[in-house]
């Protein structure tokens, strides 16, 4: 059986991601996606809403699991027996930091193996950074992820210009 994780952020997903899960889910026998809980940024959206959003948006691939995890990739995909750790690749502006990380997990854990995923062409501009930048500006989302998640950015950003 193969297992794959795909760590990131997910701040909140986006097509982007949702198009690496699922072409993910064809390539191995299971796809655990990690929500990396970070202290040092601040998120919108804090990691078991993440969590969920990323449920909802997979509910319908049967062999896809979410779940937070702090720390190291490597010992996210060690937990949960994976022998692969999923990145995307959108531009080569993403290939430097990838790289090393790649090669700095390879380091950490010669077992792990990382594997790249091209983003679809018609997704490589985007991040979960663009969407909120556009959503802030009042811009239309709907390209950006399915309305379940824009609407909950819209939402959040809304309650936060409340405060
Ligand atoms: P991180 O903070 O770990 O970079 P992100 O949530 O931004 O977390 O991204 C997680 C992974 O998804 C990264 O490998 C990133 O390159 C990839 N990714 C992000 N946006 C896209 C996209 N539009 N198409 C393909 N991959 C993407």
């Amino acid at each position: 059986m193969t297992r794959a994780v795909y760590p990131g952020s997910f701040d909140p997903a986006t097509y982007g991601h949702l198009d690496v899960i699922k072409r993910a889910s064809k390539l191995f026998d299971q796809v655990i996606v990690g929500v990396l809980l970070n202290s040092t940024k601040s998120p919108l959206f804090s990691v078991e809403e993440r969590v969920n959003i990323l449920k909802d948006a997979t509910a319908l691939l049967g062999n896809v699991a979410v779940y937070s995890f702090e720390g190291l990739s490597v010992n996210f995909a060690r937990e949960h027996h994976a022998s692969v750790i999923i990145r995307g690749l959108r531009a080569v502006t993403d290939f430097e930091y990838e790289l090393q990380m790649a090669q700095t997990n390879r380091v950490l854990a010669p077992d792990v193996d990382t594997m790249f995923l091209t983003t679809s062409l018609e997704y490589a501009y985007l991040s979960s950074t663009i969407m909120k930048e556009v959503a802030r500006f009042g811009g239309d989302l709907g390209r950006f992820a399915p309305p379940q998640i824009t609407r909950r950015v819209i939402e959040k950003l809304q309650k936060q210009g409340d405060k």
